[in-house]
């Protein structure tokens, strides 16, 4: 599908690598009296969206978290109030993006042993690769980029800078594997790079041309891009 085998790979973190603790999120919310249903389920089209409604050119990213968790507390049947609470105590201590996604480590393993440098470049709030850590991840990334950390965010493609030097890779032998066509697909192809889709749970509506629905396919697509 790519025209050109990579020379690294950088991925995006929140719903690409992984996603939020949903159990501990609930348990936050029980707390308060809430019973949240399909939490798993309201997360990923609340993902979604995040492409349909809150992109770049809709509102600046600061605009989009209260929108994000007013759009999750509405999906999972709780009041916006009492998810916001929940989710600033569920996340103070420990940053709430810490659940790996299904085939996330086999990915991260199977293309460092085909000598591929891989990295993160993440919009968060300073703390995802502690997060990273604890799902495991942080370990096999050669670089972690964390937006509030280079005072860099997506869509604004000089983050990637960040990620490219310190590997020594060029924009056009890097590919870039993100969840949303709006901040991670435009950033990546406004640097220069390859840009991926990830659709964890086929429910995007934005059209692109290299989309693919699970880690282990991405994986598999690098693999084959080697013995071509
Ligand atoms: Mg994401």
């Amino acid at each position: 599908m790519a025209a050109t085998r990579p020379g690294g790979i950088l991925f995006d973190a929140g719903g690409t690598l992984v996603r939020i603790h949903a159990d501990r999120l609930a348990v936050a919310l029980r707390a308060r009296g809430a019973d949240p249903r399909d939490l798993g389920d309201a997360f990923w089209r609340t993902l979604v969206r995040l492409e349909d409604e809150f992109s770049p050119s809709v509102g600046a990213f600061a605009d989009w978290w209260p929108r994000w968790l007013a759009t999750l507390a509405s999906g999972c049947g709780v009041p916006t109030q009492v998810l916001v609470e929940a989710y600033q105590e569920a996340d103070q201590d420990l940053h709430l993006w810490d659940d790996p996604l299904p085939g996330a480590t086999e990915c991260l393993v199977q293309l460092r042993e085909a000598g591929i440098r891989v990295g993160v470049v993440s919009n968060a709030d300073g703390r995802i690769a502690q997060a990273l850590r604890r799902a495991g991840l942080a370990e096999l990334l050669d670089v972690i980029v964390d937006s509030t950390v280079v005072g860099v965010y997506k869509p604004d493609p000089a983050i990637f800078n960040y990620a490219l030097e310190p590997l020594g890779l060029a924009p056009a032998e890097t590919w870039y594997l993100g969840d949303t066509v709006a901040y991670d697909a435009a950033a990546a192809d406004a640097a220069g790079l390859v840009s991926w889709i990830i659709d964890h749970a086929g429910l995007h509506t934005v059209d692109h041309p290299r989309r693919i629905r699970s880690l282990v396919e991405f994986a598999n697509i690098v693999l084959d891009s080697l013995s071509e």
